[in-house]
């Protein structure tokens, strides 16, 4: 009894605790935005009308009692502080701007409960409390891009992410190692995240999405947002850790969905994910490069996006 007697004097904490949130307007929450639908307490997902997913599987916050921590070997379980801010930031200049927004898939749990950038026995630890969680997050993205293809010819997935690595620049994986990128003739096409975009588009070369001036990482930091690989910083040195794509980019990049195509983005913190106004830059950059890539690249211009 004593311990149902914790329990519900946490939870009327934890009440107290967010039914202050409004009385305190100078504390920024991501969840103020409203997105169109929540799937269930920690799972929230945007339809878009535009031919881009993001997933933020690693900015949650949320850290429920009634949820174990994961506790299976080797596992990684820190917050992608800000990321959930910045997809947010990129969300409101997209329609500010482009008139037109992301599809986009987001979780607010902690992944000290749930790690949404792995399969499920290491996503979950086993744990089937928060299999139904996972599900929801996986089968959204599954859902989008069929309902996406419906409309487009390709769909371009991007998986957010921040990194606490001291070198402040964006690190985009195309599950490209970084000794590939510095060696890029030992890159083997077939098992990067940009392989279905050479199947789709025959006229692009192997090393188009890496250090070309269409290439992402080079219309970025063209922006002057740093970013690696691009044109001006192709490949990270020997010492340098770098983050080259997780579990989501190869999945969702893979033969199974052989009409999208896409990358990893590691966030850097300074100038970034730091503030409101960076964030609001680097969305306003993000934007102008995507779009960008669009045009370049594919058959897709952003011209007829929403339309
Ligand atoms: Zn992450």
């Amino acid at each position: 009894m004593l311990k149902n007697h914790s329990s519900l004097l946490l939870i009327l904490i934890a009440l107290a605790a967010s039914a202050c949130k409004p009385n305190n307007p100078a504390k920024e929450s991501p969840k103020d935005i409203v997105y169109k639908k929540k799937l269930d307490a920690y799972t929230e997902v945007q339809y878009g009308n535009m031919p881009l997913i993001i997933s933020v599987p690693h900015g949650g916050t949320d850290n429920p009692t009634t949820l174990p921590d994961r506790n299976c070997p080797n596992i990684t379980t820190v917050t992608d502080n800000g990321t959930i801010e910045m997809v947010t930031a990129i969300d409101s200049v997209c329609r500010a701007e482009y008139n037109v927004q992301p599809y986009l898939v987001i979780s607010y749990l902690k992944r000290t409960k749930l790690d949404l950038n792995r399969e499920i026995t290491e996503a979950t630890c086993d744990n089937s409390a928060v299999s139904g969680i996972y599900n929801n997050y996986h089968y959204t993205i599954d859902s989008f891009i069929a309902k996406l293809l419906l409309k487009y010819p390709q769909v371009l997935f991007i998986d957010l992410h921040g990194h606490g690595h001291t070198k402040q620049r964006i690190e985009l994986g195309y599950l490209v190692s970084a000794s590939q990128l510095r060696n890029p003739a030992a890159i083997a096409p077939s098992s990067t995240s940009y392989y279905n975009m050479l199947l789709q588009n025959p006229f692009l070369n192997s090393t188009q999405f890496l250090t070309t001036a269409n290439a992402f990482g080079t219309l970025l930091a063209e922006k002057n947002i740093p970013t690696v690989p691009s044109a001006q910083d192709p490949a990270p040195l020997t010492d340098d850790p770098y983050f080259d794509g997780g579990y989501n980019t190869k999945k969702y990049t893979g033969a199974a969905y052989p009409k999208v195509y896409g990358w990893q983005l590691e966030a850097n913190y300074t100038g970034v994910r730091d503030n409101k106004t960076n964030r609001i830059k680097f969305a306003k950059a993000f934007l102008q490069s995507v779009m960008e890539f669009y045009s370049r690249n594919t058959s897709m211009q952003p011209a007829g996006f929403g339309k």
